[in-house]
C-alpha cells in the first residue's frame, strides 16, 4: 500500500512530533527570549516613554529603527497634543533625626509636580485629610495616608504646606518596600510637589512623629510640564486582502514610572511577533498572509487609540480583530495567560482561537502552565474598539472583535465570575471562578526589568508565542 505510506509521510512532514503544525513550530522556535528581554531593557532606559515627551520620542525612534531592521516600513502618526509631564531630577531625604537619614528608598515623584529648589521642611502627620489647620502645617511637609483629592490638595496649599508625602497602601505582596505612583491633577499650575513613599517607609516616619520626634526632610524637584504631541508607530505586514488584524500595545508607561511590565513588555511582544512573522514570510517558510496584519505601538494609552479609531471611523469594518498586549512581563501567583473579554458576544470567534491555542499548548515545555479567557475588566486599549467606547465616540454601530492578552493586571489578586460557556480546559482552578493574577510592581517605582521581565521571562515568551500562533490560524 505505497500510497498510504506517502500520505502518512506527508502528515509527518507538516506535523511535528508533538502534533504541532510546522508553521507553528517554526514560529515558536524563532521567538527569542533574549531579544524580548533586551527590548524591555532598552525601552526602560529611555525613561517613562510618556507620549509627547523627549523620553517618548526616543522610544518612538527606537521602535522605528527596530521595525525597519525587521524589514518593515513603519509609519509615525502624530496624535492630538496633550499636556505632558517629565521628571528631570528630584531628591528626597530625611535630615533629622540623623538615624533616619538613609531611610527613604524607592520613592517616586508624583506626576505633574512643579519644579522646586532644595527645601528643608518639618514633617507633619495628617492622618485625617480634613485636619488642615494652619498651625499644623505652617510651611511644613505633610504626610498623608492616601493621595489627596483636589479639594484637600488646594486646602493644604492654602494653609501653607510646602510638600506632600503619600504613603503607599498596605497590600499583600505589593508596595511594602517600593512606592505606588500617584499623580497630581494634570496641570502646569500645581504649586507644591508630591512624593510617593513605600508603605514601610511611611509607617516608620509616622512612628517617629508619634513618638514626638522632630522629623525634618529636604526635597527638590526639577520637572518639565509642557504641551507635546504623542506619536504612534504603525508597521504593516501586507496580506492578499486589505482587511486586517491589529496587534497593538501602549508604548508609554502610563504610571509615569519605569513601566517594564506595564508596558515595555507588551511593546516588546508586539515587536517580536512582527519580527518572527515577517521573517517567516520573508524566508518563504510560510506564504504571505491571506489577511493583512498591522502592528501598532500607541504613543499614549487610550488617547492615541481613540485618535486611531476616530481617524478611521469610516473604515473600521476593515478590522477583523484587535489583539492588544498589556502587561505580559510578570505574574505574582500563577503562570497563566489571560484573554479578555469573553462577555462581548462578537469576540467569540477571535477568543475561541486564542482559547484553543491556550489549551493545546498549556503544560508543554517552553509554553505556559495555564490559560483562560475572562470577562471585561476595562482600563486598556482594547476597550476603545468595543461598543461602549464607540458609542461615546459617536461612531456608527460597527462590531470589532477586540481582546487583550496579559499575564497580570492591577496590584492584587481579583476573583471574577467566569462567563458561562468559557471554562478553559487549561484552567487549574474552580471552573466558575477566574483568579486574575496581579503584579506586585504594578504602577510602582520598581516596575523595572530586574523585578519583572528578567525574573520571569517565560511570561513574555509564552504570550508572544500564543499571539503569533493564533495569528497563523487567523490570518493565513
Ligand atoms: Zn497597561
Amino acid at each position: 500500500m505505497p500510497h498510504v505510506r506517502v500520505a502518512v509521510l506527508l502528515i509527518f512532514a507538516s506535523v511535528s512530533l508533538y502534533g504541532q503544525p510546522r508553521a507553528e513550530r517554526a514560529l515558536s522556535a524563532s521567538v527569542s527570549k533574549e531579544r524580548l528581554l533586551r527590548t524591555v531593557r532598552d525601552l526602560v532606559w529611555f525613561g517613562p516613554r510618556t507620549g509627547g515627551t523627549k523620553s517618548g520620542n526616543r522610544a518612538v525612534q527606537y521602535l522605528v529603527d527596530r521595525f525597519k531592521e525587521a524589514g518593515y516600513t513603519p509609519e509615525v502618526v502624530e496624535d492630538p497634543e496633550v499636556l505632558t509631564f517629565s521628571i528631570l531630577k528630584w531628591s528626597l531625604r530625611v535630615e533629622e533625626p540623623r538615624s533616619l537619614r538613609r531611610l527613604i528608598k524607592n520613592a517616586w515623584l508624583g506626576g505633574f509636580s512643579p519644579s522646586v529648589g532644595k527645601t528643608r521642611a518639618p514633617l507633619r502627620l495628617m492622618a485625617d485629610q480634613e485636619d488642615t489647620r494652619r498651625n499644623l502645617v505652617d510651611s511644613g511637609a505633610v504626610l498623608l495616608d492616601e493621595p489627596p483629592d483636589r479639594r484637600t490638595y488646594e486646602k493644604l496649599v492654602q494653609v501653607g504646606a510646602s510638600c506632600i508625602l503619600v504613603i503607599s497602601p498596605k497590600l499583600e505582596g505589593a508596595y511594602s518596600k517600593w512606592a505606588m505612583i500617584s499623580d497630581l491633577r494634570r496641570s502646569a499650575e500645581n504649586p507644591i510637589p508630591m512624593f510617593n513613599l513605600s508603605y514601610d517607609n511611611g509607617v516608620r516616619l509616622k512612628e517617629a512623629l508619634r513618638d514626638s520626634q522632630e522629623v525634618v526632610i529636604s526635597f527638590s524637584a526639577q520637572t518639565l510640564i509642557a504641551r507635546g504631541v504623542p506619536k504612534t508607530v504603525i508597521a504593516t505586514l501586507a496580506g492578499d486582502s486589505s482587511a486586517y488584524f491589529l496587534v497593538c500595545a501602549h508604548g508609554d508607561a502610563d504610571s509615569g514610572g519605569p513601566g517594564a511590565d506595564d508596558n515595555a513588555s507588551g511593546v516588546s511582544g508586539v515587536l517580536e511577533i512582527a519580527r518572527t512573522l515577517g521573517a517567516l514570510v520573508g524566508s518563504k517558510v510560510i506564504p504571505r498572509p491571506k489577511f493583512t496584519i498591522q502592528f501598532a505601538v500607541w504613543g499614549t494609552e487610550v488617547h492615541s487609540t481613540e485618535h486611531y479609531v476616530k481617524s478611521r471611523a469610516n473604515d473600521l469594518e476593515q478590522i477583523l480583530g484587535v489583539l492588544n498586549i498589556d502587561e505580559i512581563g510578570t505574574g505574582a501567583t500563577r503562570d497563566c495567560l489571560y484573554f479578555e473579554s469573553n462577555d462581548i458576544e462578537h469576540n467569540e470567534k477571535l477568543l475561541r482561537t486564542l482559547e484553543a491555542v491556550g489549551e493545546e499548548y498549556a503544560g508543554r515545555k517552553g509554553f505556559w502552565a495555564e490559560s483562560t479567557t475572562n470577562p471585561s475588566q476595562g482600563g486598556t486599549d482594547s476597550y476603545v474598539f468595543l461598543p461602549n467606547y464607540l458609542r461615546y465616540l459617536k461612531i456608527p454601530e460597527v462590531e470589532i472583535p477586540s481582546v487583550t492578552i496579559y499575564t497580570a493586571a492591577w496590584n492584587e489578586l481579583k476573583r471574577l465570575q467566569q462567563t458561562e460557556g468559557w471554562t478553559s480546559k487549561a484552567w487549574k482552578g474552580h471552573p466558575d471562578s477566574v483568579y486574575i493574577d496581579y503584579s506586585a510592581y504594578y504602577h510602582s517605582s520598581l516596575d523595572i526589568p530586574a523585578m519583572t521581565t528578567e525574573r520571569e521571562p517565560y511570561n513574555m515568551v509564552g504570550a508572544a508565542k500564543a499571539v503569533g500562533i493564533s495569528l497563523l490560524r487567523l490570518a493565513w
